[in-house]
């Protein structure tokens, strides 16, 4: 077998039992997101590779040690995108669109060099929105409106939120020199990576990933009390949003986002029932990313949510989906095999949104009815010569009981309309 072509370790194939999932969640997710008015952009896979060491940081796991980065041929360093903020932020900015508020969502697949294992893999999907030029935290709240909303429309009602603030700049020094103190005291209790980050970037060491550990961080100091005035009101009045919104949520002083450049507001949408990858859906606010990638100061807030982690919730809660196929064409004789293509193409344009899947290649009634009936479909159409020359063809009910009936040709596409 070592002959056969393989798909790279931790990138995965979508095959068609899965993809009808893939498209409910997608569509429905879409469909919530466009109901707040937010508009679709899309940014190319690959981009230059400064492009992310100057958004997301150098001392990210990202950064350091999980991107897909290569000379091209002309030199310069690409990088397969790791996530979709950098590049909305930058096609913002090279296009102007910030002279404006926008509301901007993106989906594609993303690329990080990760240990593959469930819920973690190289290639990704996600799907995110973004928001320029509103301060919040009014539009921190609808974002995370829009996150409830669409657990609501795929009947997931077992997340849980997790909230925090991480300030300002200033407020964030204060707190880091704290939070340093607090870890070098217990330095020997530090895996390596915290050990290094102790020295570059020490925020991060909250969001080690390494359970032993998890005792330590509890214990550490609380960036609550190191906010001024303004970044106090601003989560104040986030969290009184969400319990007027009836929104249940943990406030989290630990929770600091993988990724250097959130400030203010940040969140996580948590499931219990995924494992060590928990974490469905995360987002926070920005208002520092824009200017720093060559912008005017701007605002920003936005969520990504990771579908291979959605579909995995999805897949576990009840409900089965409806049948793919409306109808299944089955035609014997060469005069039925001949109009059944275009008997079908009628079908179609007659009746919107019609599935219905054409029988190609002939055979016996016998071995076309079993295909109709594995196809899933909900109905077998039956045209042989003799119907077809009386102007009739058969419908036969193939997920209940029921007789065949016959309807002549004319009446066709008005049964399958009025049949739900
Ligand atoms: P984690 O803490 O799980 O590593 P992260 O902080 O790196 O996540 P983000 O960059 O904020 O995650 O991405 C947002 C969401 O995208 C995550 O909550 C998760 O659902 C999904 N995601 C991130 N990395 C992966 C991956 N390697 N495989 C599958 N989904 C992922
Ligand atoms: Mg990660």
């Amino acid at each position: 077998m070592s002959n056969n072509l393989q798909a790279i370790r931790g990138m995965h194939d979508i095959l068609p039992d899965q993809t009808g999932l893939w498209q409910r969640i997608e569509d429905s997710a879409r469909a919530v997101i466009e109901s707040y008015g937010y508009a679709e952009i899309r940014t190319p896979l690959v981009e230059v590779t400064e492009l992310f060491k100057r958004s997301i940081g150098e001392v990210t796991d990202i950064v350091e040690k999980e991107m897909y980065s290569f000379p091209d041929r002309g030199g310069d360093s690409l990088s397969l995108r790791p996530e979709g903020t950098a590049s909305c932020v930058r096609a913002a900015v090279e296009h102007g669109l910030l002279n404006q508020a926008q509301r901007l969502w993106y989906r594609g697949p993303m690329f990080r060099h990760e240990r593959p294992q469930k819920g973690r893999y190289r290639q990704f999907h996600q799907i995110g929105v973004e928001v320029f030029g509103l301060p919040g935290p009014d539009v921190d709240l609808e974002v995370i409106l829009i996150t409830r909303r669409i657990w609501r429309a795929l009947g997931l009602s077992d997340l849980r939120l997790e909230v925090n603030t991480l300030g300002e700049g200033p407020e964030r020094t204060a707190y880091r020199t704290e939070l340093v103190r607090y870890l070098a005291a217990h330095e020997g209790e530090l895996d390596e990576d915290s050990c290094r980050r102790l020295e570059t970037n020490p925020l991060r060491v909250l969001d080690s990933k390494n359970p032993e550990l998890r005792e330590l961080i509890a214990g550490a100091p609380s960036i609550l009390d190191h906010l001024g005035e303004a970044s106090r009101a601003h989560f104040a009045s986030l969290c009184a949003g969400l319990d007027a919104a009836g929104i249940h949520y943990r406030v989290n002083p630990r929770l600091v986002r993988g990724l250097d450049y959130y400030n203010r507001t940040v969140f996580e949408w948590v499931s219990d029932r995924l494992g060590a990858q928990g974490t469905v859906c995360a987002g926070g606010r920005y208002d520092g990313l824009v200017q720093q990638l060559g912008g005017r100061a701007t605002p920003a807030v936005g969520f990504a949510l990771g579908l291979e982690r959605l579909v995995a919730l999805v897949e576990e809660s009840p409900g089965t989906p409806g049948p793919a196929l409306d109808a299944y064409l089955v035609a014997v004789g060469p005069a039925a095999e001949q109009r059944a293509l275009l008997l079908a193409e009628e079908l179609r344009e007659a009746v919107p949104g019609l599935r219905l899947l054409c029988h190609c290649g002939g055979g016996s009634f016998k071995s076309q009815f079993k295909k109709a009936d594995k196809s899933g479909a909900r109905y077998a159409l039956v045209l042989g010569d003799a119907e077809l020359a009386r102007g009739v063809a058969g419908i036969k009910p193939l997920r209940d009981d029921g007789e065949q009936v016959e309807l002549p040709l004319a009446g066709l596409a008005g049964f399958l309309a009025g049949a739900d």
